[in-house]
């Protein structure tokens, strides 16, 4: 199946099986805006759950906060958001459509790469066994052009974005003949920069009121934080703060699902070192995250690290986490060595001397800051599109399966009498009433076995038991399992044992 298809899959089984909706359904949604369904928000809430324990409950020196969306307006001004956070964007005066100009010239780079991807592939099919890869990629005229073209419009674009020279970006779109893909035209407006912040007023009335944003990282809480969390808890150098909550940015376009929304939500932590320290530093938290993710199983060969050339105007070293979705390498995570720019800047902004104090050196300085920053709903993405599979069985048939890491599945244990009398549903229900004070249990009576199971199954349920009359007199019921469909009768004062420890967000951090 093509990629675009199964993504499409994975999309309309997030909204068929309660994951995700699209905001305001009934009212034919909002763009770039989703609700999270019965299923979405157990999944959602174990993803935080464990980047939560991840930080707080593993290193000694983190610790957590929850600060406000709304903020002092003047934070924006100054970590620099107000002047320097903006997308360039492009209209097509055709077909009235907006477009990131950066996102039309990366798309365009992606065009000879596949170009030179195609060749390449024809190569190897043509010379079999005998293929020799660096010499073809060497000798090849048509290899040679595209990379030639692909690497002169690399160095070009890199140029104008870390210019960000509007006018070379269109002067891009138009010689590289980049067309908007609805209208098939080459008529675009001039490329204007767009503040990717929402804006609100505060006050009651006009006069009084006034312009505040709605938080488009959660960092900068932390920032503004660090005085009071550094005193209070009496934190040593190096320490870090962690922050999960909303994040929202006007984004121009709005993508592939959960990928790109205007409305988000961050998993950040920021780490406080001594200067001079924190490219040690964060080369380490490059690996303790990588090991995050990896941990989950999903495939080392799905990752990647992507550097940053472009860095951001507080950084001195960023690298992204990729993560192999059906459409290509993306960012998941975000790891920047944001210097000391921000907590000086606030020092500089709010009057107020933001300083650490080492008491074995003597020595006063403004911390140095590695900061980790992961999107939960495209950390929730990357979950779906690993785990979806539709799956051939031996008897010719097709199931539907999410293969979630059973620490993240909305429900780890279905509990399911096998008729809807005789007193199983009472024993169901008394096993239920056991087991649900250590895990998520869901119990269900409705439909065949078999057609409860394939709903188990689409949800990643990974354990359902059936109670049927034997299980009156032995006391033991049949365990099955999602991923080899194996079934075992096991005693039911067994059951704990044999799953808590399986399901558990402990056993994915033991791996860490
Ligand atoms: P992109 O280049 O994809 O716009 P970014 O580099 O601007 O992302 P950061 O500012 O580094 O992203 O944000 C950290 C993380 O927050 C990202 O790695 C991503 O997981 C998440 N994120 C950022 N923007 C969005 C969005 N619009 N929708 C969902 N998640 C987002």
């Amino acid at each position: 199946m093509a990629q675009e298809d199964v993504f499409k899959k994975i999309v309309s089984h997030c909204k068929e099986y309660g994951f995700v909706f699209p905001s305001s359904d009934i009212y034919d949604g909002l763009g770039a805006v989703y609700d999270y369904g019965q299923n979405g928000v157990e999944l959602k809430n174990n993803i935080k759950q464990y980047w939560w324990q991840a930080m707080v409950l593993l290193h000694e020196n983190i610790v957590g906060i929850d600060s406000a969306i709304f903020m002092h307006p003047t934070i924006w001004k100054a970590s620099g958001h107000v002047d320097a956070f903006n997308d360039p964007l492009i209209d097509n005066r055709d077909s009235k459509k907006r477009y990131r100009a950066d996102v039309l010239i990366e798309e365009q780079i992606a065009k000879y790469e596949e170009k030179i991807e195609k060749e390449v592939a024809k190569g190897r099919k043509r010379f079999g066994d005998a293929f020799n890869e660096a010499e073809f990629r060497a000798t090849n005229q048509r290899v040679i052009e595209h990379t030639q073209k692909r690497d002169a419009l690399h160095e070009r674009y890199s140029k104008a974005m870390n210019a960000m020279d509007l006018d070379e970006l269109k002067q891009i779109i138009l010689d590289e003949e980049i067309v908007c893909p609805i209208s098939g035209t080459r008529n675009w407006t001039d490329v204007r920069q767009f503040n990717l912040m929402f804006k609100t007023e505060v006050g009651s009335t006009a006069e009084g009121a006034s312009t505040i944003y709605l938080r488009p990282e959660t960092a900068q809480g932390i920032f503004v934080n660090y005085l009071n969390v550094q005193k209070t808890g009496r934190m040593k150098i190096p320490f870090g703060i962690a922050q999960i909550g909303k994040a929202f940015r006007n984004e121009i376009v709005a993508r592939q699902f959960i990928f790109r929304m205007r409305e988000f939500e961050q998993m950040e932590m920021q780490y406080f070192v001594k200067p001079g320290t924190e490219l040690d530093w964060f080369k380490q938290w490059k690996q303790t995250r990588l090991a995050w993710h990896k941990a989950l199983g999903f495939g080392d060969e799905n990752y990647r690290f992507h550097d940053h050339e472009k860095l951001a105007h507080y950084a001195n070293a960023a690298s992204d986490i990729e993560f192999k979705m059906p459409f290509g390498f993306k960012e998941v995570e975000g790891i920047h060595s944001r210097t000391n720019f921000d907590l000086s800047q606030h020092a500089k902004f709010s009057g107020h001397k933001i300083e650490y104090f080492d008491p074995e050196t003597n020595e006063s300085y403004t911390p140095y800051v590695i900061e980790t920053s992961i999107g939960v709903d495209r950390m929730f993405l990357s979950v779906m599109c690993h785990s979806y599979e539709e799956e051939t069985l031996e008897n010719g048939e097709t199931r539907t399966v999410l293969r979630l890491p059973a620490p993240l599945a909305p429900v780890k244990l279905a509990i399911l009498p096998l008729v809807k009398k005789d007193g199983l549903p009472e024993k169901a229900h008394e096993i239920m009433n056991d087991l649900k004070f250590h895990f998520n249990c869901k119990y269900e009576e409705k439909d065949s076995i078999g057609k409860r199971y394939r709903r188990q199954d689409a949800i990643g349920t990974p354990y359902c038991i059936t109670v049927d009359h034997d299980t009156l007199n032995d006391n033991c019921v049949t365990l099955r399992n999602r991923d080899t469909m194996t079934q075992e009768r096991v005693p039911i004062a067994s059951l704990r044992d044999l799953i808590e420890d399986k399901v558990s967000i402990t056993s994915l951090l033991k791996k860490l």
